[in-house]
């Protein structure tokens, strides 16, 4: 196809000095017109940078007087020579600050209304209003870089999946439902009234089938669907990195995996050291209070409820009387906590579920604070215990173990802030393990799984499913950067016995499991490979390694909180010709409000 004597000979941000005499043709958007009488300078940006153009009213009249007809966000054809702007001129900010392009025509393209924010980095508009405007919300290059990123982001990670003998399969976006525990979007099926298809959750039985079906090795980047209330960080659509390996144990899938995630960080510039450090997820609760900590900085709990028995006081007493723990945060010297400041973190504390806070300072010369005379003896050997250096408090929570492991947990979170820990900390990236399988769901009366039906539990935990479900560990791992869960997997039940265990434990009958998950049981029954895998949720990744605010700065055209998008305006309602062939009826006064709820679909 011949060239169209408007089109681009060069990229508006790769105008260089070394052009300097060229005739070259660029295209693109005004970014700004500053009129000065016989000088009109415009700046023309494409999606690598702004170039200047200068039209003197004496040396190209034409060009000038079209140029002065310019506004912003016009699309333009510049076509000119390129020049050395004089010493004085030379912007040492811009990229091609040391060029401009004296123009011999200036072409418009496009006009434009003028638009409801600057397209320029950073810009303060409403949220509504830029994601009301995307098309133009993604001219700015801070959201340019960040979709940029990601592309290069999924790149390496693609790369890596080949390399190492994976293939991309597709998996159908029009199901059955699917467990991860969410509820539904719901698709009506035109030609079998009635009946509904469910948007994936995620591609989980599919990638085990395809398991089954003898791919060893599954990857995709894949869309999933989650219809629930949308707290800050969640997306009703998401997209997920999916691997589903055959023949692996835990460590093969995390060994691996920890190598793909290293890679790909280093290719968008992220360097991070592996392995990455694996923690139970007992001593996880225990040490930090959290299933996902952030290891970049220390404060551990630490456990003194023997100690905190011996002395007087009533609080620890009482908690350790009844079954419960003493655990305690120090903080160190030089934190310098007010009376206001110990208020606060009660506060804090109270927040999670607990009682209350109490706080001991370990001065040179003995205990301070209110509780500090009830300690009498146990002193040394409490201070001991906490490794606490003269200068320090410690803060305390007696309660039942969840609880204070809860409390804690979030005051270390708080106090890594106050005292700045995060700051230049460098990332922490590790596993968590062995998880229990499952979680008592105490509103509804039953356990639901942790992770989902289908992982494995530890091998000699079996026994326990009947006896004791609390005690079953699975075969499940988070991975965790910066306090943040960014994936998770396990290995799976690969075999139908065990798989109808877990159900039952669910409080599934043997017809509900085979109404649901017959197709899998069956699948059970044809030889199947020991398997395992993982789904990290890409937008967050990405999110974190741009340093952006929220996952709605790297996704091209997000949902608001409330589901809705407000170009589109999706959702909308529909024409009553649609429902009708859908069999479907619309009742006033709202969606059925009796229909909230998990019902057993949500099971994990
Ligand atoms: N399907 C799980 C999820 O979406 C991940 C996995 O077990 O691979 O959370």
């Amino acid at each position: 196809m011949p060239q169209a004597d408007w089109q681009r000979t060069v990229w508006c941000g790769e105008v260089s000095e070394e052009m300097a005499g060229r005739n070259v043709t660029i295209n693109g958007w005004v970014q700004r017109v500053r009129d000065h009488g016989s000088l009109v300078f415009v700046d023309v940006r494409d999606r690598t940078g702004v170039v200047q153009v200068t039209c003197d009213a004496a040396r190209a009249p034409e060009a000038f007087a079209q140029a002065r007809e310019l506004r912003s966000e016009y699309v333009v054809s510049v076509r000119g020579t390129v020049r050395r702007r004089a010493p004085d001129a030379v912007n040492p900010k811009m990229k091609t600050g040391a060029v401009e392009i004296e123009p011999s025509r200036v072409l418009v393209l496009s006009a434009a209304k003028t638009p409801p924010f600057y397209i320029e980095e950073n810009v303060d508009a409403d949220e509504l209003v830029r994601l009301r405007y995307r098309y133009l919300d993604l001219r700015r290059p801070d959201m340019q870089r960040n979709l940029v990123l990601r592309h290069r982001f999924v790149k390496a990670v693609r790369d890596w999946f080949d390399a190492h003998g994976f293939y991309e399969i597709e998996t159908p976006m029009l199901t059955r439902s699917t467990p991860e525990g969410a509820r539904d979007f719901l698709v009506p099926s035109r030609l079998q009234p009635g009946s509904f298809y469910a948007l994936p959750q995620s591609p989980q039985l599919f990638k085990q089938l395809l398991m089954v079906a003898g791919l060893e090795r599954y990857v995709q980047i894949v869309r999933c669907f989650r219809d629930e209330d949308l707290r800050a960080d969640r997306q009703p659509e998401f997209t997920q990195i999916d691997v589903e390996m055959s023949f692996v144990t835990a460590e093969d899938v995390m060994t691996q995996i920890e190598d793909m995630i290293a890679t790909a960080l280093r290719a968008v510039g992220k360097d991070v050291t592996t392995p990455f450090p694996r923690l139970d997820f007992a001593t996880a609760m225990a040490r930090y209070g959290s299933d996902k900590p952030d290891l970049r900085f220390g404060l551990p709990i630490v456990d003194v409820t023997g100690i905190a028995a011996q002395t007087e006081f009533g609080v620890f007493r009482e908690a350790v009387a009844r079954g419960g723990v003493v655990r305690a945060i120090v903080v160190p010297p030089g934190a310098a906590l007010s009376r206001k400041d110990l208020d606060g973190l009660a506060e804090e504390a109270r927040s999670r579920g607990a009682k209350g806070l109490a706080w001991l300072a370990f001065e040179a010369d003995g205990l301070r604070g209110p509780v500090a005379k009830f300690v009498g003896g146990a002193a040394a050997a409490l201070q001991e215990r906490l490794e606490a250096p003269a200068g320090s408090v410690a803060v305390f929570v007696a309660d039942e173990e969840a609880v204070a492991a809860e409390a804690l947990g979030h005051l270390r979170l708080v106090l890594g802030r106050r005292l700045n820990l995060t700051k230049d900390a460098g990332d922490a990236l590790l596993w968590v393990t062995d998880f229990p399988m499952f979680e008592w769901n105490a509103h509804e009366g039953r356990w639901e799984a942790r992770h989902h039906p289908f992982t494995s539990p530890v091998e000699e935990d079996l026994p326990l499913l009947e006896t004791d479900p609390a005690r079953v560990r699975a075969q499940a791992y988070d991975l965790v950067w910066n306090g943040v869960e960014i994936g998770g997997g396990s290995i799976r039940i690969h075999r139908r016995d065990v798989q109808e265990r877990v159900f039952r434990c669910l409080g599934f009958t043997k017809e509900e499991a085979q109404a649901k998950f017959g197709f899998l049981l069956d699948a059970f029954e044809y030889g199947v490979p020991p398997h395992g895998g993982i789904a990290f949720g890409l937008d967050r990744l990405v999110m974190m390694v741009a340093g952006a605010e929220s996952i709605r700065e790297v996704i091209a055209f997000p949902k608001t909180a409330r589901g809705g998008d407000p170009l589109t305006g999706a959702p909308a309602p529909v024409d009553p010709r649609q429902l009708e062939e859908l069999g479907l009826r619309v009742e006033a006064g709202g969606p059925a409000a009796r229909a909230a709820g998990r019902g057993r679909n949500g099971t994990a």
